[in-house]
């Protein structure tokens, strides 16, 4: 008999590197695992062989019930400020990293599930998940990934035969996600929580070997990895700004070292325009409103400082402090420079003019006013660009209240060295027409509730090339109808 080669390469260096960091586990005994969802490109991407994994043998694995060769389960702990308050113990309730491999680019991935049973961070938690959450974390991973926006990624979705206490009973599920790592913020809170200054500089340096292996041999390598962090998140909110994503729980253990969107919960993309809008439930005082995530970010960013402190400077504070606010200073202007380039792209200018920001201020204040929706606005302002103004007008109530405007933005658009044509092609390259429309994400959540997965399927084929308009697709780039009513999402743990 010749003996098969293993289904993952595993290299797991958090299990290796950091004892004390986690603690190892093992997935729940489930009864019944079944594959609904599995992400070939991805697998293809990750060196994994679709056909072994795709089946029953990967609905075991990625329930968490069997254990690949190689694989070393763990439960990792971090701390986190949720909702402003600091939560010390927080961790690993419902998920296992079950190894890393290297990928075809010869990045290094977590392979990771998100169900698959209590862990001692459980707390009151059964450490499971069910069907909806696990598809919708699918489905907005994917769809952000086409968007360009760098996030965790979504490799299969099992069922796992049991119905699960929730609201009634739902079928639960487990999702098996692809990370650049699963390094928190709040990683580093639990460490600096404790004032275990030896394991905050361990993780650092396992951070740095991971995500910024240029400083490793640097003196200052601990301030210039805060700054890359801070330029990755600067650089991951602006886009999240531009394609109209509200993350819904930017608690510290929810915003990665790695620069990738992580731990999808009740997010949700905005139709009009509106940076009050909210759709979690439990988010009462608007803190993690769309146009807040900037600002919360910084808040974010100023707590890793602390964490991090008696690594910029052991012996002054004071001037660890002074180190950590200059880096923390630059942040505003950022992740203003990164929107403003980017809201230009939308426009279609690539040059840049002192009041090109109030021009797109402008327009943004009058989709608010007119309710207009956000993605078809910018979508249809490239038929704009060719002479057909008439169907970006019908998106605003009044169309008047824009008709200046579109003159105003044709006269700065006369002044790019492109030609139109060119011009609108490249806007419809920035300006999706496909998102995750909130109506269309529950109508399939709905149908896989009943164990009918046709309908997610086709939403992810739609989602998976958001750019390219195609006949026949028109109910997928709709807004929701007015019936609808006000969305709201549940943390759907
Ligand atoms: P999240 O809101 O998904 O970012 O999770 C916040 C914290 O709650 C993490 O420590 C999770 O592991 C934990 N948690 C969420 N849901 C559950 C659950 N069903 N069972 C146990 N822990 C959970
Ligand atoms: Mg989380």
């Amino acid at each position: 008999m010749t003996s098969q080669p293993p289904l993952f390469q595993f290299d797991n260096t958090y299990a290796r590197d950091l004892p004390g960091f986690y603690v190892d586990w093992q997935g729940a005994a489930v009864p019944d695992p079944k594959m609904v969802l599995f992400n070939d490109d991805l697998a293809d991407a990750l060196g994994l062989d679709a056909a072994s994994l795709s089946g029953t043998d990967g609905a075991a694995i990625f329930a968490g019930v069997s254990r690949p060769e190689g694989a070393s389960p763990l439960a990792q702990v971090y701390a986190g400020h949720q909702f402003g308050g600091f939560s010390p113990q927080l961790g690993d309730g419902r998920a296992l990293l079950i190894g890393e491999i290297i990928d075809r680019q010869g990045q290094r991935q977590d392979i990771h599930l998100k169900g698959s049973g209590r862990t001692p961070f459980s707390r009151g938690g059964d450490g499971k998940a069910v069907i909806g959450p696990v598809l919708r974390e699918y489905i907005l991973g994917e769809a952000m990934h086409a968007l360009g926006v760098p996030t965790t990624r979504a490799l299969a979705a099992v069922t796992t035969g049991e119905m699960i206490p929730r609201e009634g009973t739902k079928p639960g599920a487990v999702l098996a996600r692809v990370a650049s790592s699963h390094l928190r913020v709040g990683t580093f809170q639990f460490f600096a929580a404790r004032s275990e200054t030896d394991k905050v500089r361990q993780l650092a340096d396992y951070a740095i070997a991971r995500h910024d292996p240029d400083l490793s041999g640097e003196n200052d390598r601990y301030l210039k990895f805060f700054r890359q962090v801070i330029e990755r998140q600067a650089a991951l909110v602006s886009k999240w700004m531009l394609i109209g994503f509200v993350h819904g729980v930017m608690n510290t253990d929810n915003t990665t070292i790695s620069g990738e969107t992580i731990d999808y919960g009740p997010c949700a993309f905005i139709d009009a325009y509106d940076p009050a809008a909210v759709f979690s439930s439990i988010d009462h005082g608007g803190r993690y409103a769309f146009g807040r995530q900037p600002t919360i970010l910084q808040w974010n960013l100023a707590r890793l400082a602390e964490a991090l402190l008696p690594l910029f400077d052991a012996e002054d504070l004071d001037r660890a402090v002074a180190l950590a606010s200059t880096e923390l200073d630059r942040y505003p202007e950022l992740y203003k420079a990164a929107w403003i380039k980017g809201m230009g792209q939308k426009h279609g200018l690539e040059s840049h003019q002192d009041d090109d920001v109030q021009l797109f201020e402008e327009l943004l204040s009058t989709m608010t006013e007119q309710k207009a929706d956000y993605t078809l606005v910018f979508r249809k302002l490239s038929e704009a660009v060719n002479g057909n103004d008439e169907s970006v007008k019908t998106l605003f109530a009044d169309p008047a209240r824009v008709s200046t405007w579109l003159d105003r933005w044709m006269q700065r658009l006369a002044t790019e060295a492109r030609p139109l044509d060119e011009i609108s092609a490249s806007m419809n390259r920035i300006n999706p027409i496909y998102i995750p429309r909130n109506h269309k994400v529950e109508e399939v959540l709905s149908a896989a509730e009943r164990a009918d997965y046709a309908p997610v399927k086709t939403l992810l084929a739609v989602l998976k090339n958001p750019f390219d308009e195609r006949p026949g697709l028109e109910a997928f780039a709709e807004p929701a109808p007015t019936d609808f009513g006000p969305y709201q999402t549940f943390c759907g743990t």
